[in-house]
């Protein structure tokens, strides 16, 4: 009776650890297609994740004032207003790929790319 458990729990196990490692596989593999997003921060804090590959328009706002705009187009996110004195982030050009960010200091809001192929081959050419 012991024994036949045992090797159940391992035959369970097992399957578990299958359905585990496909399902890891699948999710990277499905991850790494879809392409990269655009994740916002303000003062340290999230406020969202959107898709690089529909285009859009996110008001970024703080206390109901809307401080930054983020455009998503052609794949690539853009600060294209924001009312901060500065303006650095509106100067800063459109980013697309991985670990790519637009700053906006005096806002605070960052915008990170994440989950796209890393510029590192464009910038060793
Ligand atoms: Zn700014």
């Amino acid at each position: 009776m012991a024994k036949r458990l045992v090797k159940t729990d391992l035959c369970f196990l097992g399957i578990l650890l299958l359905v585990l490692i496909t399902g890891c596989i699948f999710f990277y593999a499905h991850n790494h297609k879809d392409g990269a997003v655009a994740v916002v921060t303000v003062a340290g804090e999230y406020y969202g994740t959107y898709p690089l590959e529909k285009d859009c328009r996110i008001e970024i706002k703080t206390n109901e004032i809307v401080t930054n705009i983020l455009e998503i187009h052609d794949g690539k996110a853009d600060m294209t207003d924001a009312n901060c004195p500065d303006y650095l982030c509106v100067h800063q050009r459109a980013i697309s790929k991985a670990n790519e960010t637009i700053v906006c200091l005096p806002n605070q809001v960052v915008v990170e790319i994440k989950g796209a192929d890393t510029a590192e081959f464009d910038s060793m050419t």
